[in-house]
């Protein structure tokens, strides 16, 4: 795990496994506004873990903004299935989407970003999904068609206030 922190502001990036023993849990953000958290190195997570993780939540500073940047798959599941895994006001800016070729059944992990490929719900506007198209097979040159459930894994984007 290593920690940058720039006034209010500490962004965070996670190794390994979520477990009884992330050091996540140790750190004190109390000090901070902004929390950014990139879980592109992230494992797996246990059960131990999620309960771990949901008690963390719910010890951040209350007027404090949790973005989580470069989610594995794993953890986008969670968010989805696990309620109050997040804090409401979270906002997942990126992640990482399992992709499978039509063809020849090659699969990649294609990064999928906020206000790009997908937008929160608002007072303006409903949420919506732009899968990127035309994603060529690095293999065989056929068509990335995603390798999951639109509906099941964008129910994040809809959770609102
Ligand atoms: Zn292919």
């Amino acid at each position: 795990m290593s920690t940058k922190i720039n006034g209010s502001l500490i962004e965070i990036s996670l190794e390994g496994p979520i477990s009884e023993k992330a050091s996540l849990f140790e750190i004190n953000l109390q000090p901070f506004k902004e929390i950014k958290i990139n879980l592109s190195k992230v494992t797996f997570i246990n059960s131990i873990g999620v309960k771990n993780w949901i008690l963390w939540t719910c010890r951040l500073p209350q007027n404090a903004k949790l973005y989580l940047d470069e989610c594995p798959f794993v953890i986008v599941n969670q968010i989805n299935i696990v309620q109050g895994f997040i804090p409401k006001n979270a906002i997942v800016t990126s992640f990482l989407a399992p992709f499978l070729c039509e063809k020849c059944s090659h699969e990649e992990t294609i990064k999928l970003s906020q206000d790009v490929h997908y937008f929160y719900a608002s007072d303006q506007a409903a949420a919506s999904v732009q899968i990127p198209e035309n994603l060529t097979c690095a293999k065989c040159r056929g068509t990335l068609e995603p390798d999951f459930l639109l509906e099941k894994t964008f129910g994040f984007i809809k959770r609102t206030s």
